[in-house]
């Protein structure tokens, strides 16, 4: 198709260079993620060969004395059960297997293990861990479980962290909460027209996923709407430049919807942009039947606990395998707890010119000498993100 818009655009659009910035950023952030809790008396290294690496992503962990013995005469337990005589009882098992959150409570979540959901209770001594982290699970999070019996369990321990999306608490700015663990990338999804794009909005999510050690992806729905190419090619070069991936899709035309699968399938995905971008329409056309709209899930943590209901963040599998997470307000949490002089650093086209500036304070406004306004007039930084920058650090504590 001679005109088919996401075919010129690809022509155009020069192959990316910043996969290895971006890259090189996420490592240096992602050092923080699971900062190492201070060995206690009691504790002793993990023997790496008693534990299967894939579980753990060959992070070092500490264990209690005796816990590897434990282990694997669980597992050896459950390799001599003859499981067609088992009589089912109600004493409480050790899961090996890691579940996944897929919805937390109070004190609660549920997981999901080898195609069951399970509610749990979560063992005391992870609510009083040494974390940075406020809250011990988080939607996401791997966990290694004991099942009472009666289908609920408790939550024994909380696998190593691969990425996590986390805002300051509201009582104590220096705690973070996890909203959402080990997801691998975002999907800001923003309409090209009906809502206009908002560029300020994909560059706090691009924060987001800087912060938190994911990639970012920006799709540009309703190309339908879509009048001069060369402006839509312009808009989105920013983004190719930094190494960003980027996908143009319309709901209603079914165009871009075999890349938007392709870039789903497998992968953990946290879908961000604003109502009324097409985010439903297009997943219903990726999934028929993904039924979006926020859902409130109740945990049952057994008739003595009583039910605990969750809403906000929700995770929906794929059938292309992966999931996709939905949570409001990605956008806000994006620069919760940084501040004026931190934000170039999350701007990585920015970033490259600061040191170009003659003031190691510069606001890069209207100091002589700046690197930031110099890119600005040759046209190394795109006028958008720098207004995003700008109206962002407005905003922001020095
Ligand atoms: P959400 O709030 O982000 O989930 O957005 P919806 O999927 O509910 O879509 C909002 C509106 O945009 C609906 O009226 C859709 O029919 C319309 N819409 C979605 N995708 C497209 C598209 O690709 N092109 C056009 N023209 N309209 C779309």
């Amino acid at each position: 198709m001679p005109d088919d818009p996401i075919e010129k655009h690809k022509k155009s659009v020069p192959k990316a260079t910043g996969r290895g910035r971006l890259k090189a950023a996420r490592k240096k952030l992602k050092r923080n993620l699971n900062p190492a809790p201070p060995r206690r008396k009691g504790w002793i290294d993990q023997d790496p060969d008693a534990v299967d690496e894939s579980l753990h992503g060959g992070v070092e962990r500490l264990m209690p004395r005796d816990e590897g013995d434990r282990r694997r005469a669980v597992e050896q337990a459950a390799f001599e059960t003859d499981h067609d005589s088992a009589e089912p009882d109600h004493a409480p098992q050790e899961t090996p297997e890691a579940g996944m959150v897929i919805a937390t409570g109070a004190g609660s979540c549920r997981v999901e293990i080898m195609g069951r959901t399970v509610d749990c209770s979560l063992r005391g001594s992870l609510t009083a861990s040494e974390s940075e982290y406020s809250n011990a699970v988080a939607v996401g999070d791997r966990v290694l479980l004991s099942e009472e019996g009666d289908g609920t369990g408790v939550v024994e321990e909380v696998l190593p962290r691969r990425t996590a999306l986390s805002r300051p608490e509201s009582f104590n700015s220096l705690r973070q909460r996890v909203v959402v663990a080990n997801a691998d990338q975002i999907l800001i999804v923003s309409s090209w027209r009906g809502p206009n794009m908002w560029l300020e909005m994909i560059d706090r999510y691009v924060i987001a996923a800087i912060r938190g050690g994911l990639d970012a992806l920006v799709c540009v729905n309703k190309i339908d709407l879509v009048e001069d190419d060369a402006e839509l090619q312009r808009t989105l070069q920013p983004y190719h430049d930094l190494g960003h991936q980027v996908l143009l899709t319309s709901a209603v035309l079914g165009t871009g919807i075999d890349d938007i699968r392709d870039t789903l399938a497998g992968k953990t995905t946290v879908l961000a942009g604003l109502s009324g971008t097409g985010k439903s329409s297009l997943l219903n056309a990726v999934q028929p039947g993904l039924n979006l709209r926020t859902q409130t899930i109740s945990i049952d943590r057994g008739r003595t606990e009583g039910r605990h209901t969750t809403v906000g963040v929700a995770m929906y599998p794929l059938e292309v395998g992966g999931a996709i997470i939905d949570t409001p307000g990605v956008k806000d949490i994006a620069v919760r707890g940084v501040f004026k002089n931190e934000l170039s650093d999350l701007f990585l086209d920015i970033a490259d010119l600061v040191p170009e500036c003659r003031f190691y304070d510069c606001s890069h406004r209207d100091e002589p000498d700046c690197g930031v306004l110099k890119g600005l007039e040759s046209g190394v930084l795109a006028k958008s993100r720098y207004n995003s920058y700008q109206a962002i650090r407005a905003a922001l504590p020095t």
